[in-house]
């Protein structure tokens, strides 16, 4: 950090760039639980009005076979090689 000689309050401090954003989703079948952190981009672009909302998805299908998911989003990394089977 340069000392930036604005006085003791900085209205804007410089940060890392946002984390990217994930998908979280988790399987809604009772007993199955699988979930996956799912990166995105790949799947429905990098504009984000394309992406699933939060709350229940269809657009998942889990391995255990089911299509009902529940999407929120997260931050962390992508889990790609969860075995759940989210495609
Ligand atoms: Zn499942």
């Amino acid at each position: 950090m340069k000392p930036s000689g604005s006085g003791p309050f900085r209205e804007f401090v410089m940060r890392d760039p946002a984390p990217p954003v994930r998908l979280h989703v988790r399987c809604l079948r009772p007993f199955c639980g699988h979930e996956a952190l799912l990166d995105p981009v790949p799947l429905f672009g990098a504009a984000r009005d394309g992406w699933p909302p939060d709350g229940l998805s269809r657009r998942f299908v889990c391995g255990c076979g089911a299509r009902a998911a529940h999407v929120s989003r997260a931050v962390g990394r992508a889990n790609r090689d969860n075995p759940c089977g989210w495609l």
